[in-house]
């Protein structure tokens, strides 16, 4: 707006309003009284009191001529570009600009120019914190680690007695919902010293060096309390690797960064300040930030395992009846996958669901009714489905749940249900017997043929394929790709990996080029998958080909019930035979 007022000002001609042939005919025929030039602009008057207005000539001659038939000449100084309402429409601008700009936070006006470069950092002084280690669970080792920091915050000495060195920042790193903003605070609450909380977004602003004051005003602020614990959420936001701005370089961030790597640099452990930072992707960190001496140890906050989730479900449970019929380690064995947050969360809704049937204590079924909202979407009891959807839903289920009861090995069946949920229409839900950790290429297989079983079905029987296997496809793909291009499981390509375009890892650390493989290797992957997939497919349609009799038994009882659980499943199939091992394709 500035650029175009400027242009404005500076380049306004105003038209000429006679030609030059007709003024010098007024100035011959007597008519022009007086002629005013300013710099290169000329304005005359004639007897009638008309003005015109046009550009000097370049011509030595012009002023002689006009001496010459007795006008007026006044010479005046150039114009001024900007005319007085001008600059006020310009000030009146700015003055907008920067209100917009004040005006996103609300700070009383004279007090925000000063707070402006101030931390954002709270400090909660420890009587404040009320979470200790007892809040967390599941995550033993993190909580194991930190312990060692208390410890040192409280007493120094008993640790540098030997010239050892404190880490001065511990990098918590784990996927989100894993607590470790939990831990953080609950660090604060054991040690019992001053804590300051900020979030790496509050460091960025978009005025250049508003975020390096703000550190450098956070590290201040932490040497009058020490010992003293700063926490740095979701460091992510200002650690981010230095090339990481793709397209132009993003001043005000690296300026922030460096401020930071200066000031953990500035102090000294036996100062007593321990700076505690959390992520959720240390892969795309500047390495400057993860050097020794700066956030040294890196403590991992992985997702709960089975005996985890039990764990983090008493926590969460002191606070909620439960009706004696609820076993928490049974629900923690069928949650695999949920991360603290997720079973906070469905305790939650396990106690709203309860409360609102105005039930005194939350039972087994709120808690099933709550994962399966969490996991599946709301039940969607107004939707009216048609007796065509709801056949093609079963046999889909049934299909599914069939090749899973074949297949040996697999995760056992723990429900089929065809309750139409806002994400699907149907769902097969299967429970690992215990956890795992790697996944031999069988078990991978097995599982695409699972995905695939719900098409076949629906093919075999209805003679056509339906849009409600698109998700199950999908997933599918996905697995036998990333068996191909990340875990080697292809024969064609043996055991190589080809990185695929992680798009922000990459431009993270600053390499555009996505694909580290040629043309035709990528072709070759295609082939690779398609070959896995479609050999998966074949395999499906040879098993439900063979025992449609019973793939009739599973569809019909689950348009009746809706939902069959593990045991009435094995039930109804008990004359059919599961496979044994070793006739798997691929
Ligand atoms: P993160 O910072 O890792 O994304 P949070 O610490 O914010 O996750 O966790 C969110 C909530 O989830 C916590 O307030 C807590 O109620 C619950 N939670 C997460 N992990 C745990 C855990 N290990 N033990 C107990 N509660 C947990
Ligand atoms: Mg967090
Ligand atoms: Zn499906």
């Amino acid at each position: 707006m500035l650029l175009i007022l400027i242009i404005l000002f500076f380049n306004s001609p105003e038209p000429a309003n006679i030609s030059y042939n007709a003024f010098l005919e007024e100035v011959r025929s007597g008519h022009i009284e007086e002629v005013h030039i300013h710099g290169s602009r000329v304005e005359a008057r004639d007897v009638r009191g008309h003005k015109y207005i046009f550009y000097k000539p370049n011509n030595p001659d012009f002023i002689p001529f006009l001496r010459r038939y007795l006008v007026k000449i006044y010479l005046e100084g150039e114009p001024r570009g900007i005319p007085f309402w001008g600059w006020i429409l310009l000030g009146g601008v700015l003055v907008g600009v920067l209100f917009l700009i004040f005006n996103r936070r609300p700070v009383s006006f004279p007090s925000q120019f000063f707070s402006f470069v101030r931390s954002r950092a709270r400090l909660i002084r420890p009587e404040e914190v009320k979470v200790s280690f007892q809040d967390v669970a599941g995550v033993e080792e993190a909580k194991e680690e930190l312990r060692e920091v208390v410890e040192f915050l409280k007493d120094p000495h008993k640790f540098t007695r030997l010239g050892g060195r404190m880490p001065k920042g511990i990098l918590l790193v784990g996927p989100p919902g894993t607590g470790k903003t939990l831990l953080a605070r609950a660090i604060a609450g054991e040690a019992g010293v001053p804590f300051f909380s900020i979030s790496g977004s509050d460091f960025v602003e978009v005025f250049v060096g508003v975020g390096a004051a703000r550190v450098r005003d956070l590290f201040v602020q932490a040497k009058k309390y020490c010992p003293c614990i700063i926490f740095i959420d979701e460091i992510d936001a200002v650690g981010r690797h230095r090339m990481a701005a793709a397209g132009g370089g993003h001043e005000e961030r690296e300026q922030t960064l460096n401020q930071l790597l200066v000031e953990m640099d500035g102090f000294e452990s036996q100062d007593g300040i321990v700076v505690i930072a959390a992520t959720n992707r240390p892969d795309i960190l500047d390495p400057a930030l993860l050097r020794p001496g700066r956030f040294d140890r890196r403590v991992e906050v992985p997702p709960p395992d089975l005996r985890g989730r039990e764990a983090i479900l008493r926590v969460h449970a002191r606070r909620i009846p439960l009706a004696p019929d609820v076993d928490l380690a049974v629900v923690a064995k069928s949650t695999p996958g949920f991360t603290g947050a997720d079973l906070a969360n469905l305790l939650n809704e396990a106690a709203l669901l309860a409360a609102r049937q105005g039930k005194d204590r939350v039972d087994m079924e709120d808690i099933e009714r709550a994962k399966d909202k969490i996991l599946l979407g709301r039940e969607r009891k107004g939707i009216i489905i048609t007796e065509e959807e709801k056949q093609l839903a079963a046999y889909h289920e049934a299909g599914h749940a069939l090749i899973a009861y074949l297949l040996p090995g697999v995760d056992p069946i723990y429900k089929v249900s065809i309750i139409p949920r806002s994400r699907t229409l149907g769902v097969l839900q299967q429970l690992p017997i215990d956890e795992r950790h790697v996944y031999p290429r069988d078990y991978l297989i097995k599982k695409i043929m699972i995905l695939l079983g719900g098409r076949v079905a629906e093919e075999y029987v209805f003679g056509q394929a339906s849009t409600g296997a698109g998700d199950d496809l999908e997933k599918a793909v996905e697995i036998a790709r990333k068996m191909v291009c990340e875990w080697g499981m292809s024969d064609n390509l043996g055991p190589l990996v080809f990185p695929s375009g992680d798009y922000l890892g990459h431009i993270a650390r600053g390499c555009f080029d996505m694909r580290g493989y040629s043309e035709e290797t990528a072709r070759k992957i295609d082939k690779e998958v398609e070959n896995i997939v479609r050999k998966c497919y074949e395999k499906d349609r040879e098993l439900l080909g063979k025992h449609i009799k019973y793939l009739h038994i599973l569809a019909e009882t689950l348009l009746e019930e809706e939902t069959l659980d593990g045991e009435t499943l094995k039930k109804l199939l008990s004359d059919l035979e599961p496979l044994k091992n070793g006739v798997f394709p691929g």
